[in-house]
């Protein structure tokens, strides 16, 4: 039965840094992946260092390459769906089966996005329907721009969108505005919507316009939405995890250096951070590595 010393579940962006620097100090490790990060709808990848606006699979493919030339680490294309085991002999079971083992765990499984049930809004994902203008935001190009409300968390993403243009506040039924709130979003250039959004609708596979209940239409060239975010699989719970509520959702409670409250499982990447960018889940990566290397050196 061969162990490795690590076992990444999850090779995307956060799951491969942290086999990069575990790999380069010699550990061994295998990264089990299936497939799908979080950013496959967005057809480019912005705001990341020495990659900005290239295709986000493209970026994975390329890093995997990276880290699939150092001998210390196998990958295994599958969905891990049970973990156990203790620190110094852990157990990942695959879908069909198979399983791998290690002494040490490190989750990078990501989170997934639920997004509201509006026609037409889910095959816009990732490119004009998205959630942070710091990856896109730029490319709108000051055109206007909407803010769909989910919940408190889109108060917050309706305040910082005019920076980017023109902006209208659908508050969709999910927000109630006190005075004090309409005068402050006012006083920022935000048109205010009551209206239920109907529908949104495309043109040549770009956001056209929001159509409201009342049948009036909202011409934008962007719409940004908080979606509700969830853990994706169960690992972390079903291993004991503790989590935290953030106002985007639940998170891993992780120390500043990865680690989970159970021994020897660390999680890296949006499933235990807020904010969420490629760059931070690599920086989260090349941390928890160096924490994994520290521990063995230490003792
Ligand atoms: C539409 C969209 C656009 C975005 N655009 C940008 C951008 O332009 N710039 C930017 O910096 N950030 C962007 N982001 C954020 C970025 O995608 C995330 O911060 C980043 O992908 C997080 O990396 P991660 O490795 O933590 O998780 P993910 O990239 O989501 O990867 C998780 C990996 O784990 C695998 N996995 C999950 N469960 C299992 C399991 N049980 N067994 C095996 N494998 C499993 C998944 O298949 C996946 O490969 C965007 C996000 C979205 C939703």
């Amino acid at each position: 039965m061969d162990a490795h010393d690590v076992l990444i579940v999850g090779g995307s962006f956060a799951g491969l840094s942290t086999a990069l620097t575990l790999a380069r100090a010699r550990f061994t490790v295998a990264v089990i992946d299936a497939g799908a990060p979080r950013n496959r709808f967005a057809s480019a990848s912005h705001n990341v260092l020495g990659s900005d606006g290239e295709n986000p699979a493209a970026i994975l493919e390329r890093s995997r390459a990276q880290v699939a030339a150092y001998r210390e680490v196998t990958f295994v294309n599958a969905e891990a769906v049970s973990v156990r085991g203790a620190r110094g002999a852990f157990t990942v079971e695959m879908a069909d089966g198979s399983t791998v083992h290690g002494g040490g765990l490190v989750l990078a499984t990501g989170v997934t996005d639920v997004l509201p049930p509006i026609p037409g809004l889910e095959a816009l994902w990732g490119d004009s329907v998205i959630h942070c203008p710091f990856c896109h935001g730029y490319e709108f190009d000051g055109g206007p721009l909407g803010v769909l409300a989910t919940g408190p968390a889109s108060l917050g993403q309706a305040r910082v969108i005019p920076r980017w243009g023109p902006t209208t506040f659908f508050l969709d039924g999910k927000i109630e505005l006190s005075d004090d709130g309409r005068r402050d979003f006012v006083a920022r250039g935000v048109t205010i919507e009551e209206t239920p959004v109907h529908s949104v609708e495309a043109e040549d596979g770009a956001l056209a316009a929001v159509r409201l209940a009342d049948g009036r239409r909202v011409a934008l060239v962007g719409l940004y939405l908080v979606p509700q975010m969830r853990m994706t699989g169960g690992l972390a719970e079903r291993l004991g995890c503790a989590f935290t509520d953030t106002p985007l959702g639940r998170i891993v409670q992780v120390g500043a250096d990865k680690r989970t409250s159970v021994p020897g499982v660390f999680a890296v990447g949006d499933m235990a951070r807020v904010p969420h960018s490629v760059t931070f889940a690599v920086a989260d990566g090349t941390f928890a590595a160096m924490s994994i290397v520290h521990d063995a050196v230490m003792g």
